[in-house]
């Protein structure tokens, strides 16, 4: 009997580890979806990155970014090296 509790606690810790794993690859989709797709801000002004104020180039805003190179690369990078303004 011993031996199947013990397969039922190594059960559940994997479900919860493929939990976690799927909440992370979902918030990874989100993020990757973020990135390609059209993004809206309620503060874009149609024209100035909606993190530091820099005027986005004509051809960014063609591919409907709100954000400059310089914000839009930070997020790229991670949320790790991501800072909240
Ligand atoms: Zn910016």
């Amino acid at each position: 009997m011993l031996e199947i509790d013990e397969q039922e606690a190594f059960a559940d810790e994997n479900d919860r580890a493929s939990m976690i794993e799927l909440q992370n690859n979902q918030e990874a989709l989100e993020r990757a979806r973020q990135l390609v797709s059209a993004e809206t801000h309620p503060e874009f002004d149609g024209s100035h990155c909606v993190v530091c104020d820099a005027k986005i180039p004509k051809a960014r805003l063609a591919l409907m970014k709100v954000r400059c190179v310089e914000c839009q690369s930070r997020i790229e990078a991670g949320s790790r090296m991501y800072r909240h303004q």
